[in-house]
């Protein structure tokens, strides 16, 4: 296995890059030098846009066989305040059982857990069939871009099996729910509020929608038995610009959480179809907007390739590890639009400091991450 001084030390550099939400190419670069004296890694880079490039390592075993892919996104979310974090946020601190920094957890860390297994394949002239695509994406925090990109690009088409290295506390996450952001404006026309009759109030045509929206929700009755039922809250509303004024704007954002029994574009065009409804009545001007709208990603937990990272992850840590699903939407609600269905596992190694100030991974996690991804990857692939 790669050296343990190794495997922090590269964890270390990772979090040192700062990649807030954009410079994932200075990321990139570090990676990809970390393979260049291994002629049987391909690297390949996508740009996203000036700045920020996706990476995708290529290594091919010495016989055909299956395709296995691991996604880890290279950015990071903002520090917040630095004098509030106990080491600075891209020191990348090492303490006897810990490494601080932004990214420690999400997740610099499984990314890194990942580029150990494939350098100590690469060293070691570890025999495999088949392929291991690992695929280091730009974007992920703030729409997944970078996941999306190389899906339209057909680079997961021909996939087998994924295993994306978000923080899942070392459990296997095989499902989880779909996410739609959508903002209503309403343009109006502004009055003096003792002349009403000469304007338009767009706080009044924009009310009409949340009563007919909440009736919408309403006929979703359907509860998934992992995930509950579909989940919408209004969670922004603004309009107006002064107590004795007609408002000419007005605008409401809110937040569905999906499951798989609801398609995300039949949800969409539902909603689409409500403002063009509202929209006859004369004077009414409603405007829908969708933002990076994420699929649910429906699981099954006897899928063999759950079943097998389950089985190894046991076996490493010593103790059950549950199949459970994910809160949150991941990188998977792109990859799923690829041309072919293949299982996909979201499993990594942090814990709940992501997005929090003194995120920290444990080393102990780090390293049974890489054991476990290193298994895992030799087990699936030389499996028949
Ligand atoms: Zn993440």
């Amino acid at each position: 296995m790669v050296e343990q001084k190794n495997a922090l030390s590269i964890l270390q550099r990772l979090i040192q890059i700062q990649s807030i939400n954009q410079n994932e190419a200075a990321v990139a670069d570090y990676i990809a030098d970390l393979f260049h004296p291994y002629a049987a890694a391909q690297v390949t880079r996508v740009e996203y846009s000036p700045g920020r490039t996706n990476l995708i390592i290529t290594i091919t075993g010495t016989a055909p066989g299956k395709i296995l892919g691991f996604s880890g996104h290279m950015d990071v979310v903002a520090p917040g305040n630095p004098q509030a974090w106990q080491y600075p946020p891209f020191s990348g601190q090492i303490t006897p059982d810990r490494v601080y920094g932004r990214g420690a957890t999400d997740m610099k860390g499984g990314l890194a857990a990942a580029i150990c297994v494939l350098l100590d394949l690469l060293a070691a002239g570890t025999p495999f069939k088949g392929q291991i695509r690992l695929f280091a994406t730009v974007g992920e925090e703030t729409g997944e871009y970078g996941a999306a990109q190389l899906t339209k690009q057909g680079f997961a088409d021909d996939l087998d099996a994924l295993i994306i290295g978000e923080p899942s506390q070392l459990k296997v996450e095989y499902t989880h729910r779909g996410v739609i952001d959508y903002t209503v404006m309403a343009q109006g026309k502004g009055a003096h509020s003792a002349r009403p009759e000469l304007g338009v109030n767009a706080i009044e045509k924009l009310l009409q929608f949340y009563p007919r929206m909440a009736a919408l929700m309403a006929t979703k009755t359907e509860v998934d038995p992992v995930l509950g039922p579909l989940l919408h809250n209004v969670t922004l509303i603004s309009g107006g610009d002064q107590i004795n004024s007609i408002p000419a704007r007005a605008m409401l954002s809110g937040n569905l959480r999906t499951i798989p029994a609801y398609p995300i574009k039949d949800l969409m065009q539902e909603m689409t179809a409500l403002v063009t409804e509202l929209n006859k009545n004369e004077d009414t001007a409603l405007k829908i907007s969708f933002h990076y709208p994420e699929s649910p990603l429906p699981g099954n937990p006897k899928a063999p390739f759950v079943q097998l990272v389950q089985k190894i992850a046991a076996q490493t840590l010593q103790h059950k590890v549950p199949l459970v699903a994910d809160v949150g939407a991941t990188e998977a609600s792109e990859y799923i639009h690829a041309a072919k269905r293949f299982p996909i596992v979201i499993f990594g190694p942090g814990n709940d400091s992501s997005h929090q100030v003194d995120e920290y991974i444990l080393i102990k996690d780090y390293l049974n991450a890489i054991r476990i991804y290193h298994q895992v990857m030799v087990q699936f692939l030389n499996a028949d």
